[in-house]
């Protein structure tokens, strides 16, 4: 069930202010507002979905486009050569703070192992 009321819906909405690095008719990128790495930068689709198992079933089209944006992000972002990690969470093992599926894009530096 999709909480109306969570941070990212406030923020596409327009209700809370966010930091923002680009915006197309599919999905919002912005910066993170307590950055993991030098980079921290979060991408959310415009559609209410709560993570990564329900963006899925959103079809190709969609989710095509959402990963196109991502990739431009990253561009504009100059991570391609230096390298990035792409990081979504979903649920409760992964410690989900959002419930509203987004893509964390993290670099700028090294950002070491995959876990801690
Ligand atoms: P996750 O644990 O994958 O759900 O990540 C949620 C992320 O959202 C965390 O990295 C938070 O720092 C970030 N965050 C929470 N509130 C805001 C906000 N108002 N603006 C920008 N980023 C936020």
């Amino acid at each position: 069930m999709y909480d109306l009321e969570n941070v990212f819906a406030k923020i596409l909405r327009g209700e809370i202010p966010c930091k923002e690095v680009y915006q197309d008719e599919v999905c919002l990128a912005f910066h993170d507002a307590y950055p993991k790495a030098a980079v921290h930068v979060l991408v959310i689709p415009k559609d209410e979905v709560v993570s990564f198992s329900d963006f899925a079933q959103l079809g190709a089209e969609r989710v095509g486009a959402f990963f196109r944006a991502v990739q431009q992000v990253v561009a504009e972002l100059g991570l391609e050569e230096d390298g990035y990690r792409l990081v979504t969470n979903h649920g409760q093992d992964a410690n989900q703070e959002v419930p509203h599926f987004h893509v964390h894009i993290l670099g700028g530096q090294n950002l070491g192992g995959l876990l801690p």
